[in-house]
């Protein structure tokens, strides 16, 4: 498969996307460059690499028909900057060569039916996910101390992984039955008077926004916390923005997640046609339908700044939203520094015990 390195029109060093900046920047001659110049520069070499990767695909169908499609091996790639081997997984879409930092982006991995509809560009920079991540780590007494090491929090990684969204508008019914519970007393008796209504709500209903990951080999937890995003803020997706992070494609198709989705859609729906039914105690439903009028499917890239650590054979993933700064986390607690609290504490009981036993002495 054949790979795009974004270079610096200047002096041929490393270009990244800046989030700080929303620009293209070149840390070597210290320049910057519009969103537009870099993209336009770099369209004719996205298109003439789609066209090769076409040829390449058809080389690979013709060696190897009897392989899976979506079944891909860990691959390795040439960098096209020092011609050191970059590996990757099946579903890395962007990465960073290791060896002279250059980032490589698979063009072949996220186009075609690949190719996203839409992507936000990281608009928090690494130096302030760190920030954000150190700030939380203070305000926590027993992480282990290797957690906050300096080497350990440089692994902070920007990726944009990969989301279905879907809005739908459904025509829907609903039948319920209300209830209204009404007491009072009078002299020593008490009264209860229930109400019972019957309650028909008929009409369209719009749901926008619900979201499934598309990756299944990442945490889902973490992919869906790290929630929401504002997509009214996304941009039609480009290669480019891709430079100096990693990406990933999608290993979970629309297929995959429809009937979940789906079912969560029709849930809201109902949810939606309730919430009009207002001042009653109680409302169950008797008869719902629905039926879809219009869905929009998008597949779209969103950033996340990703921290793993290992400790005691336990992952921990850490993540922040690269949008907005929100932050999901679980965190390691450090037995060593329990049992020092412990020690601490045991000891202050003890010299308060013994001037106890003093006192009375
Ligand atoms: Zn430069
Ligand atoms: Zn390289």
């Amino acid at each position: 498969m054949a790979t795009v390195n974004y270079k610096c029109p200047n002096c041929g060093g490393p270009l990244t996307f800046n989030p700080d900046k929303q620009q293209f920047s070149c840390e070597y001659c210290m320049s910057d460059f519009e969103e537009k110049f870099i993209q336009d520069l770099y369209a004719e070499k996205e298109a003439k690499e789609s066209q090769a990767e076409k040829a390449e695909k058809k080389a690979e169908q013709k060696s190897a028909e009897q392989k899976d499609e979506g079944e891909e091996e860990a691959v390795v790639y040439t960098c096209p900057s020092c011609g050191a081997e970059v590996v990757t997984t099946a579903t890395t879409a962007a990465t960073t060569c290791f060896y002279c930092q250059n980032p490589v982006v698979l063009g072949g991995r996220l186009s075609e039916k690949f190719a996203p509809d839409r992507i936000i560009p990281f608009s928090i920079s690494k130096d302030k996910a760190i920030d954000t991540f150190l700030g939380m780590c203070r305000k926590k007494w027993f992480l282990p101390k290797a957690f906050t090491d300096k080497k350990q929090v440089e692994k902070i990684a920007g990726v944009y992984f990969p989301y279905w969204y879907v809005d739908e508008q459904r025509n829907a019914s609903i039948e319920a039955r209300g209830e209204k519970v009404r007491t009072w007393t009078t002299g020593k008796t008490e009264y209860t008077e229930t109400s019972i209504y019957h309650i028909e709500r008929a009409g369209d209903v719009i749901i926008k926004n619900v979201f499934e990951r598309a990756l299944k080999s990442e945490d889902r937890d973490m992919l869906q916390s790290v929630h929401p995003f504002d997509l009214s803020q996304a941009h039609k997706f480009s290669m480019s923005y891709l430079a100096g992070f990693q990406a990933e494609k999608r290993d979970l198709e629309k297929s995959d997640v429809q009937e979940a989705v789906e079912a969560r859609i029709r849930r809201y729906t109902e949810e939606a046609l309730k919430n009009t039914m207002p001042g009653y105690d109680k409302i169950e439903t008797e008869a719902y339908n629905d039926k879809t009028d219009l869905s929009a499917w998008t597949y779209n890239l969103l950033p996340v700044w990703v921290l793993t650590y290992k400790y005691k054979d336990k992952i921990f993933p850490y993540a922040i939203n690269g949008q907005t700064g929100k932050t999901y986390g679980l965190l390691p607690t450090s037995k060593g520094k329990l049992a020092l609290l412990f020690a601490i504490l045991a000891v202050i009981f003890f010299i308060i015990g013994t001037l106890g036993g003093m006192l009375f002495l």
